[in-house]
C-alpha cells in the first residue's frame, strides 16, 4: 500500500474537490492507496512518513511556508497540485497592488499573519511532480499514481494547448480576435476550453519549446496593449517582468 496525505495551503480548495470528482476511480486506486491524513476527508491526522503528499495551493504566509517545510521531511514524493502550487497560482496577482495594501483591504486594521506574495511550492522545497492546470488534470493525477504503484516513469507534457486544439479540429480563435494563450501554454487538458470556444488562459503553465516573442508579436498585431498583454501572461503567476 502507498501512504498518502492530501493538503491544502491557501487556494480556492477546487483542487481539492477535483480530488473527490476522482469518484468511481478513486475507488479503484483505494486498493492501492492508503489515505492517512486527507482534511477534507475528515481523516484524522498522521505523524508517519508519508510515501506520497499533494498539496494544494501556495503559501501566502511564514506558517504556511513551515507547514510545507515539515510536510517536504515527512515525504518520500512531494506533488504540486495544480496550478496554484505549481506557480503560486491568480493569487500571484497580489504583487501587483503589494501584499500590505491587499491584506490591509481584506482584513482592515487586523491582519491575522504577516502575508508574503504567493509564490510556487518549488521555491521552498523540492517538488517532485507537478500536476498543471486551473485544477489539474484528472487524467494526470491518475497516470502519475499509476507510474508510482507500476514503479515507472512519469513524464510531462512537453507540448502546447494547440497540438491538442488542432488535433480536434478547432477552428483557431486567434484568428477570431480572441487572445488566446494556447501557443505558449503546456498542453495536457486536451484543448478543453478553445473545443468549448473559450480562449486559453494559461493556467497549465509554460512548456520548454514555446515561442513567446511570436506570440506576443500576434497580440500587438491584433491590437493588445503592452499592459493588455502583461495581464494575459501574469494571470496565474509572473511571466514577464514589467519593462
Ligand atoms: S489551481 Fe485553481 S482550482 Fe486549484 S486551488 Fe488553485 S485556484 Fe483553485
Ligand atoms: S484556438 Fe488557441 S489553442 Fe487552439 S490553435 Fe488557436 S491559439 Fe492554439
Amino acid at each position: 500500500m502507498i501512504n498518502i496525505g492530501i493538503f491544502s495551503l491557501s487556494s480556492c480548495s477546487g483542487c481539492l474537490i477535483e480530488f473527490l470528482n476522482l469518484e468511481e476511480t478513486i475507488l479503484d486506486l483505494l486498493g492501492f492507496l492508503d489515505i492517512k491524513e486527507a482534511q477534507i476527508l475528515k481523516t484524522g491526522t498522521f505523524d508517519g512518513v508519508f510515501d506520497m503528499v499533494f498539496i494544494e495551493g501556495s503559501p501566502t504566509n511564514e506558517h504556511e511556508v513551515e507547514k510545507l517545510r515539515e510536510l517536504r521531511e515527512r515525504s518520500k514524493m512531494l506533488v504540486a497540485l495544480g496550478t496554484c502550487a505549481c506557480y503560486g497560482g491568480v493569487q500571484t496577482m497580489v504583487g501587483d497592488v503589494g501584499v500590505e495594501s491587499a491584506a490591509k483591504t481584506q482584513y482592515g486594521s487586523v491582519i491575522p499573519l504577516k502575508t508574503i506574495v504567493p509564490e510556487g511550492l518549488g521555491t521552498y522545497v523540492d517538488v517532485d511532480h507537478m500536476l498543471y492546470g486551473c485544477p489539474f488534470e484528472r487524467s494526470e493525477l491518475l497516470e502519475l499514481v499509476k507510474s508510482v504503484i507500476m514503479k515507472m516513469d512519469y513524464r510531462d507534457r512537453e507540448h502546447s494547448v494547440c497540438t491538442e486544439c488542432i488535433l480536434r479540429e478547432n477552428r483557431c480563435l486567434l484568428d477570431k480576435g480572441k487572445p488566446c494563450m494556447g501557443p505558449v501554454t503546456r498542453g495536457g487538458c486536451d484543448a478543453r476550453c478553445p473545443e468549448n470556444w473559450m480562449y486559453c488562459t494559461g493556467c497549465r503553465g509554460e512548456y520548454s519549446d514555446m515561442n513567446v516573442e511570436s506570440h506576443r508579436k500576434k497580440l500587438r498585431e491584433m491590437g493588445y496593449s503592452h499592459e493588455d498583454i502583461l495581464g494575459m501572461y501574469n494571470k496565474y503567476y509572473r511571466r514577464l517582468e514589467r519593462e
